[in-house]
């Protein structure tokens, strides 16, 4: 055996496949190797559960793994027993008589690692194992649902010190979460009794994800272009009501996407089903409500797509976060119009959540609510760095442009289109807020029809004032109207236009308006370079497609998802070395002795196929 910093990377390599540790996970492993409780502050994707698989490796015992989800436990366990690590859970879905089994091998030590629900810790038959085990550390995952002032506060997380407490020898305690304010964080510190923890908080960038939003236009057509844009690749799209979960999977699946739903008005077999299709990539386009997420460890998922504003930026970052967990490039997009806006001010109005606050916390929370909407309403329409405007809204203090999101990348022109402005809004005002847009835009164009006779609309003063644009432009005039809520749209089938809230300050207090015609950002980010993995050369490109399809074949012949075989970042690492022997492949980013040995030979065979082919 080797110094202990030696054995870590030998472990590290052997049981995970990685040369080196990701930022902040090394600081949480020393801490428990040497028996000191820990903080891990790191955002979703940075590979937070290294931190305490490493040392359960390490350190004579079994490590106890405290998870709320049930989802969450079976993909890790399922992961892990793949790499060679003995694991189990101990969870409602087990049969009374697989719980007992796993109890039992778990009283002989046969476990590295135990995933436990919180509610089960303070059973009797739970705390009779965990007091006569050795018990090497334990973790807390998801740490922040200990918190009320978080999203997903989970009172049975508050047993946890009582837990430790009836423990005869107190283990080392980690505590692990993305989520980053300082109210939370505090709270994880006094609420779980942690002792001294040495605190690891990285960055909260992901230089992987290309952030983009869209304002205006039709959502449903930029959703389909975006999505057959992908064929292959697995993706989340997020909409804000069931309704519009059903809507925009019935149209993916008309046009032919292998989609799938999840929101919480299906039946529990159904979401399970669902979810699953989904892990498998069987259906690798989910759409869904934001019930669907907490837990979901799929690496490979390529993109999230928001159909609706989340109602902040935790939600959307967390959940934006879950595309490109293995490293490789991933699109973050967001639709925005501002009924999205309404949509969340009207949710915060009916809110019963927090129906037994007194009222002055209530409004208190209220206020918080809508400041975080507006701060969320921000991203959607700045025309600055997104990456930027999140990273600040963290906390941190992130260079002004990152030179790799969409407003980075836009190339356009930001016109001043205020004198136009307030001739439209002028003439919606003066034809009494009460035609459509097609009717305004004839007036404006010094056009007749039946209609502007019946109403004398050809005698206003507005008539014609506009005559020498073209319709596509004062569209999109009207599209910037409307976005920048300088005109109101009301419902219905035949909506008309009125006055918005900014429409007085433009009319009469020279307030500014700008349009972007915009040449849309290239589809493909540029920035893997810039995170230091090369961008694949085109030659890799169908090799790795050929890999993805090996690596779906095995997955099926054993029944796991295809991320538990290899990453997509793993099988693109793989096509740009092109590995020939085994220490070749050992080389590979992901690939351990296990792996090496479970599925080494087919996929340096399929390479060499594929070279011999290249050679022809
Ligand atoms: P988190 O729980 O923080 O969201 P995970 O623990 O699920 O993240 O890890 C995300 C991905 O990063 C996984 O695919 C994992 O295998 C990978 N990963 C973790 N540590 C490393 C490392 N040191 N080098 C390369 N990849 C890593
Ligand atoms: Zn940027």
């Amino acid at each position: 055996m080797g110094s202990p910093v030696e054995e870590k990377l030998t472990a590290l390599k052997r049981y995970f496949g990685y040369d080196a540790f990701r930022p902040g996970q090394e600081a949480v492993v020393d801490a428990l190797l040497s028996g000191r409780d820990a903080l891990a502050v790191m955002p979703t994707g940075a590979g937070k559960s290294l931190c305490y698989q490493l040392p359960a490796l390490l350190l004579p015992g079994t490590a106890l793994v405290v998870s709320p989800l049930v989802s969450l436990m079976r993909d890790q366990v399922t992961a892990l027993c793949q790499a060679g690590i003995p694991a189990a859970y101990l969870n409602s879905t087990l049969t009374e008589g697989q719980f007992h089994r796993a109890l039992e091998n778990a009283k002989r030590g046969q476990y590295r690692i135990i995933y436990v629900a919180p509610e089960r810790l303070l059973t009797p038959r739970f705390l009779d194992f965990a007091q006569a085990a050795s018990l090497s550390l334990l973790a807390v995952d998801e740490a922040h649902c200990v918190s009320q002032w978080g999203q997903d506060f989970r009172p049975s997380y508050l047993d946890i010190p009582a837990f430790v407490d009836r423990l005869p020898r107190r283990p080392p305690v980690a505590a692990l979460t993305a989520t980053a304010t300082p109210a939370v964080r505090a709270d994880m510190e006094a609420l779980l009794g942690l002792r001294d923890p040495v605190e690891s908080v990285t960055g909260f960038d992901r230089p992987n994800l290309f952030f983009q939003v869209r304002r205006g236009g039709q959502k449903l057509p930029a959703a389909l272009e975006f999505i057959q844009a992908r064929p292959a690749e697995s993706g989340i799209v997020y909409c804000a009501a069931r309704r519009t979960v059903e809507e925009v999977c019935a149209a993916l699946q008309a046009a032919g996407v292998p989609a799938t739903r999840y929101h919480a008005g299906l039946s529990p077999q159904e979401r399970q089903a669902n979810q699953e299709d989904f892990t498998f990539d069987r259906r690798p386009v989910m759409v869904a409500t934001n019930a669907f997420g907490m837990g979901i460890d799929k690496s490979n998922v390529r993109y999230v797509l928001h159909y609706n504003m989340p109602k902040d930026l935790e939600s959307y970052y967390q959940e934006a976060g879950r595309a490109g967990r293995d490293g490789a490039p991933a699109q973050c997009l967001l639709l925005y119009s501002p009924q999205d806006t309404r949509t969340a001010r009207f949710l915060i109005e009916q809110d019963r959540e927090n129906e037994d606050l007194d009222p002055e916390t209530l409004e208190r929370v209220r206020e918080r609510d809508y400041l975080r909407l507006q701060q969320m309403e921000g991203y959607c329409r700045t025309q600055g760095c997104l990456r930027a405007y999140l990273l600040s809204y963290f906390g941190e203090t992130p260079p002004e442009r990152c030179g790799s999101c969409g407003n980075c990348l836009r190339s356009g022109v930001e016109l001043d289109i205020t004198e136009d402005a307030q001739k439209i809004l002028s003439c919606v005002k003066r034809t009494g807020e009460r035609f459509g847009e097609s009717t305004l835009l004839r007036v404006l164009r010094g056009k007749t029809n039946d209609m502007i006779e019946k109403w004398h609309l050809d005698r206003q003063s507005t008539f014609g004032i506009l005559r020498d644009q073209k319709e596509a432009d004062l569209k999109e005039r009207f599209r910037a109207l409307l976005d920048q809520e300088c005109l109101v749209q009301s419902p219905g089938k035949f909506p008309t236009l009125a006055l918005g809230p900014r429409a007085a300050g433009v009319l009469f207090h020279g307030e500014k308006v700008t349009l972007w015609t915009e040449v849309p950002a290239a589809s493909h980010p540029r920035q893997a370079a810039k995170a230091g993995s090369e961008a694949p050369a085109e030659a890799d490109e169908g090799l790795f497609q050929r890999l993805r399809a090996l690596r779906t074949v095995l997955a099926r012949e054993r029944g796991v998802p295809a991320y538990v075989v290899f990453s997509d970042a793993s099988l693109r690492d793989m096509a740009a070395r092109r590995p020939r022997t085994r220490e070749e492949f050992l080389e590979v980013s992901g690939v351990g002795e296990k792996k090496l040995e479970q599925f080494g030979q087919a996929f340096l065979d399929e390479i060499a196929a594929w070279e011999q082919r290249e050679e022809r």
